[in-house]
């Protein structure tokens, strides 16, 4: 056994999918772990839904974990809903649905309380050629070996480590929500609820699949209906008005949801009757509290250098098509580990992983940026704009959203 004196030590700034689940590989392997949370308070779901794909379920195995029947939603396959409500394309694709909840608390409940710290903010670190230390806003230096950030997409480990890279916005938002299953009428719960449906207005994009309901429960009639409305919205005027909150304040990168103004949402609820199914528009018109997410892009030239890496969302942003970004987390800590194991030349392992994960990583992005480029306010170069319509079509989309086979593609 390894006493504690040889043991390897790694630091974690960043305590939600992409930390846990790095924190749990390495455990696993005999490291010392800490994982410093800004948050104080257990982290809550902003309420929407994840996608899972066979690598997200080949993570967790790795990682220890076993998930259960309960760890999502299963539907059969996918549906257009045209604007008079009718089912304009089907297609077979049975996936499992979960929630960003669900998995925190799986993998929450995998690692031990006593390791994580929560009410940390990270603020800068220095490195040398034995380790690194970690300086928060609270308590003492940390001193480790290796120094991991997973401090999502607006990264402090980042801003250090490369501060050119920047989120780019994408040119359009996400409005998002969701509905009691027991909210929605029979007519709703029978062509939407049971399907990942979507609806198809000019140059936008709606997305709906049911998730767990409160408590995580996902026994029929417990459960909800979540969506994601994809909505044009140039950088210099509309982003900055639908970012202008109660109090007159313009918001730079986002906005909480009970800050957006009531004309906002009235306006997105009015699009919502003209422009969508009738299934979706009540969807929109039910739910209680939508939320606003504009969509960025975020790439790194390099995902490590010397006893410091970036793993999930500090390094790679995708926008949402692919639903990746949990499985992308999943996968960097599942390499991460592997190439640690193999060497206990930490910046040498951590050269491996640089070369393994930065290629897949920008590949995923730039697959979600074709998918979604139809929807990008700005205008396109005559090529990206014959690129964008190839991914537009019902047969398109149904296709390629939220599927992970484009990996196997480039694989192959
Ligand atoms: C509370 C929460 C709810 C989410 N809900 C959803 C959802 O419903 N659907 C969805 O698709 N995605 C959701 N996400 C995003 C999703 O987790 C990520 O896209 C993906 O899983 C990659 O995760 P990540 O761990 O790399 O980054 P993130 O999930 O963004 O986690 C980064 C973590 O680092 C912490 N942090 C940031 N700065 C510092 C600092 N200076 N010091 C210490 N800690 C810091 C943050 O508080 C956060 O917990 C959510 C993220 C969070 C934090």
């Amino acid at each position: 056994m390894e006493n504690s004196m040889t043991r390897r030590r790694a630091v974690i700034v960043g305590g939600s999918i992409g930390g846990l689940f790095t924190g749990l590989h390495l455990l696993r392997q005999g490291w010392e772990v800490t994982i410093h949370e800004r948050v104080p308070v257990p982290l809550s779901g902003r309420g929407a839904g994840i996608v899972t794909h066979a690598q997200l379920f080949e993570a967790l195995d790795s990682a220890g974990l076993a998930a259960g029947d309960d760890i999502g939603v299963p539907t059969p396959g996918r549906v257009v809903l045209a604007r008079d409500g009718s089912i304009a394309a089907r297609r077979d694709l049975p996936q499992i649905l979960t929630s960003w909840g669900r998995m925190y608390e799986l993998l929450g409940a995998a690692f031990p309380e006593g390791m994580y710290h929560r009410g940390q903010n990270f603020l800068r670190y220095e490195e040398d050629a034995e380790g690194v230390t970690a300086h928060f806003d609270n308590g003492d230096p940390v001193r480790c070996d290796l120094l991991i950030g997973a401090d999502g997409f607006r990264s402090a480990v980042r801003a250090q480590f490369d501060p050119a890279a920047q989120p780019l916005y994408a040119g359009y938002v996400a409005w998002r929500g969701m509905v009691e299953e027991s909210a929605l009428s029979d007519r709703a719960l029978a062509e939407m609820f049971p399907y990942f449906a979507f609806c198809l207005p000019e140059g936008e994009q709606m997305l709906g699949y049911p998730v767990a309901g409160e408590g995580n429960d996902v026994q029929p009639g417990k459960r909800r209906y979540n969506f994601v409305w994809y909505r044009p919205a140039d950088l210099a005027t509309e982003l900055p008005r639908l970012l202008t909150d109660r109090n007159g304040v313009v918001n730079e990168v986002s906005i909480a949801p009970n800050m957006i103004r009531d004309e906002i949402i009235a306006e997105m609820r009015d699009a919502a009757q003209s422009l969508l199914s009738p299934q979706f528009a009540e969807l929109v018109a039910r739910t209680a509290q939508p939320f606003l997410q504009p969509i960025y892009d975020l790439t790194v030239d390099r995902m490590a250098r010397g006893r410091v890496v970036l793993v999930g969302d500090a390094a790679f942003v995708g926008r949402p098509h692919c639903g990746m970004g949990v499985t992308k987390a999943a996968q960097d800590a599942a390499v991460l580990a592997e190439v640690l194991d193999q060497t206990g030349d930490i910046p040498a392992a951590l050269e491996r992983f640089n070369a393994l994960r930065c290629a897949t990583n920008t590949y995923v992005v730039n697959h979600a940026r074709a998918l979604g480029a139809y929807m990008q306010a700005q205008v396109l170069s005559a090529e990206e704009r014959e690129n964008a319509e190839r991914h537009r079509s019902a047969d398109a989309v149904m296709r390629e959203t939220a599927t992970a086979d484009f990996l196997r593609q480039s694989a192959a």
